[in-house]
């Protein structure tokens, strides 16, 4: 086994253990490997251990890996996105997870109507209050719920959110129990449009305690690729 496959290994044995704690199994875990930085040979590598789902955070480095990978992977746009970096990407990917703001939701709408596509999206949610992290708190998302919602090619799909980074996972387990009272909650309204299905948190540090609050969908960057060769500010 060479260490991609290794490392692939480690954390569905521990991905296992976590959904069992909350009363789930590997399956109902979808693992995003996250490849900021990673080589496109590593990226089709790590599709033959499995990980077919990949989030990119720039649009500029997913448009770079795009064409080489494309009958291979289902594509995720993870990072902040600009409303005049839609267009590169809207008929890329497959999932947008990190939607902070009505605008955006808006200027995906209009990219998705040219491509006939109808794209589905995550509302990005500050669970900390952080300054420094994109995302809105929870008053702007329930405010804002039923706009998004009139938006015709576009679809909800759930939450996201990017704790702050922490050297002990369990100081985030608090964020992530609130976001799955948020995505509970949110589904239990019924509300046309909007399908609380991925509630997406949980990066390498943390996914473990993530799943065990209730994560459905986890993106792990340098737990299977290893360690980034340039520090990218997480979360950003
Ligand atoms: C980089 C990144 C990740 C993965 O981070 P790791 O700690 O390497 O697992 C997850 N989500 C987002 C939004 C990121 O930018």
């Amino acid at each position: 086994m060479d260490q991609l496959e290794k490392n692939i290994a480690i954390i569905q044995e521990n991905i296992k253990k976590a959904a069992k704690k909350s009363g789930r199994t590997i399956k109902d875990i979808n693992i995003v490997g996250v490849t900021k930085t990673v080589p496109v040979e590593r990226i089709k590598q790590s599709v033959q251990y499995g990980i077919i789902d990949i989030g990119e955070n720039k649009a500029q480095e997913l448009m770079a890996k795009y064409d080489e990978c494309k009958e291979l992977v289902n594509w995720h746009f993870i990072g902040h996105l600009q409303r005049n970096k839609v267009k590169y990407i809207i008929d890329k990917v497959k999932l947008i997870h990190s939607v902070d703001s009505y605008r955006l939701a808006k200027q995906i709408n209009k990219e998705a109507y040219k491509h006939s596509k109808i794209m589905d999206i995550l509302l990005q949610v500050n669970i900390a209050q952080e300054k420094s992290k994109y995302g809105m708190s929870e008053e702007e998302l329930y405010n804002s719920l039923s706009l998004y919602a009139q938006l015709p090619y576009v679809r909800i799909k759930g939450l996201m959110a990017i704790p702050p980074h922490s050297d002990n996972p369990e100081c985030n387990r608090k964020y992530f129990r609130k976001m799955n009272q948020l995505f509970i909650d949110i589904k239990q309204k019924n509300i046309d449009n909007i399908h609380m299905e991925f509630l997406s948190m949980g990066m390498t540090n943390d996914y473990s305690i993530a799943i065990e609050e209730g994560a459905t969908m986890v993106r792990i960057g340098s737990g299977i690729y290893g360690k980034r060769t340039y520090n990218i500010k997480e979360g950003k």
